[in-house]
């Protein structure tokens, strides 16, 4: 028996590398429904592709002109048919591959469901991690990361005795900024952010990872993920992109997961776990590779991964508020409204102005979610 599988986000860098894994499993995988935020006409041609009866669309106007033009099955629309989509669609695994805190609601709906989790969405842990993680204790699901550090950190754990465990590395490549001073950094143009040297990505998480954003909300997902205190989470500079993760050992001893970056690996790893399947991608012959370096992070030039960290031991609502904030400031930058340094200077101050408060239930988050985005788009729109 084929594995049910649904793919939220399938328009996107992850679910289109998702439906590529998914050809090639052999029949292993099935996909059996697809959405996307208003890309109506590329999700409709992947459900024709995939013989899919359902799909589903953030959007409401793209629900609409979807259904008049896909008479092949169901439609279902906005934030609630992506809800509905995931409770009745019988899968037996989704991946989470939307960009944004849009991804909460799916996840939670997933989960409740007892329904395994392949989560890309890094912002849902970021958002609601101590919820989100009991709630998959609670049901018995399994989250499992699609995220090259954390898949990385995911395997290499796996089978390790209790305790063996004294710190986690997650690597970054830098970006396209590494090695710029503050300075240099005020006038870098969009074109310039979104030129990545490892990763072809979507829009938003390429300007994270220009910013380093990527790597404050990647440190929260693997406290969220593996249960580590913060203090024993670091970042290490790796412009290669070929180390993606680290576990130092009590003994002394580091154990490293290595590979060409290429997310199918990672998106694989999850859709067959815990079995593995074989994939066509580039092999690594470290005497092609030749050398490896690495350096620290510059946190005076990207001072995100420093919010990150603040926001995090902050707890409460304060992630929530950053992951908003940052959204916010992020869509301004790539609509020109925004100087890159207005990024962190907007998360700064929303920050500054909304405080943690703690979290009770989902609900918290979602009403500090809205709060954040508007002090956010209020302070993006007094500095223009
Ligand atoms: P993309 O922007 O390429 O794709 C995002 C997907 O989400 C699209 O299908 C998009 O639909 C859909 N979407 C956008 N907004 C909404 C919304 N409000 N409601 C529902 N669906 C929506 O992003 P990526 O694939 O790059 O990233 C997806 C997630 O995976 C992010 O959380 C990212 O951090 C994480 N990730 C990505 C990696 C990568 O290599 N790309 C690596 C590691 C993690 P539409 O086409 O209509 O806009
Ligand atoms: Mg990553």
């Amino acid at each position: 028996m084929p594995r049910r599988l649904l793919i939220l986000g399938s328009t996107g860098s992850i679910g289109t590398q998702a439906i590529d894994v998914v050809a090639r499993s052999g029949g292993e995988l099935e996909v059996v429904g697809l959405s996307a935020g208003r890309s109506w006409e590329p999700l409709v041609e992947q459900a024709r592709a995939l013989g899919v009866r359902r799909i589903a669309l953030a959007d409401p106007d793209a629900g609409a002109r979807a259904a008049e033009a896909w008479t092949d099955g169901e439609v279902l629309v906005g934030p609630q048919g992506l809800v509905e989509l995931v409770v009745s669609s019988g899968a037996d695994l989704v991946l989470n591959a939307i960009v944004g805190s849009a991804g909460l609601g799916p996840t939670v709906a997933t989960l409740g469901e007892g329904i395994d989790l392949a989560l890309a969405n890094k912002e849902s842990l970021v958002v609601g991690g101590e919820l989100v993680t009991a709630l998959a204790e609670a049901t018995g699901a399994r989250l499992i990361p699609v995220d090259s550090e954390h898949t990385a950190l995911h395997q290499l754990m796996a089978g390790l005795p209790v305790g063996a465990v004294e710190r986690l590395v997650i690597t970054a490549s830098g970006g396209p900024f590494r090695g710029r001073s503050r300075a240099e950094l005020a006038g870098v143009t969009v074109e310039e952010a979104l030129r990545h040297p490892t990763w072809s990505m979507g829009g938003k998480i390429t300007i994270d990872s220009a910013t380093l954003m990527n790597k404050g909300l990647e440190v929260m997902e693997a406290h969220h993920l593996f249960g580590t205190p913060y203090e024993r989470i670091d970042v290490v500079v790796h412009p290669q992109s070929i180390v993606h993760g680290l576990v130092d050992l009590v003994d002394g001893a580091s154990l490293a997961h290595l590979g060409h970056p290429d997310m199918r690996i990672p998106i694989a790893y999850a859709l067959h776990h815990p079995e593995a399947a074989p994939l066509p991608t580039r092999r690594l012959r470290l005497e092609e590779v030749g050398r490896l370096t690495f350096e620290p992070v510059d946190v005076d030039a990207f001072p995100c991964l420093r919010l990150a960290r603040e926001a995090a031991v902050a707890g409460g609502t304060a992630p929530c508020v950053l992951n908003a904030a940052n959204e916010v400031a992020v869509h301004a930058f790539l609509d020109g409204r925004l100087p890159f340094l207005g990024i962190p200077a907007v998360i700064e101050e929303t920050l500054a102005r909304l405080g943690t408060e703690p979290v009770r239930a989902f609900e918290s988050l979602y009403e500090a979610d809205r709060r954040a985005r508007r002090a956010a788009a209020d302070l993006v729109e007094a500095r223009v």
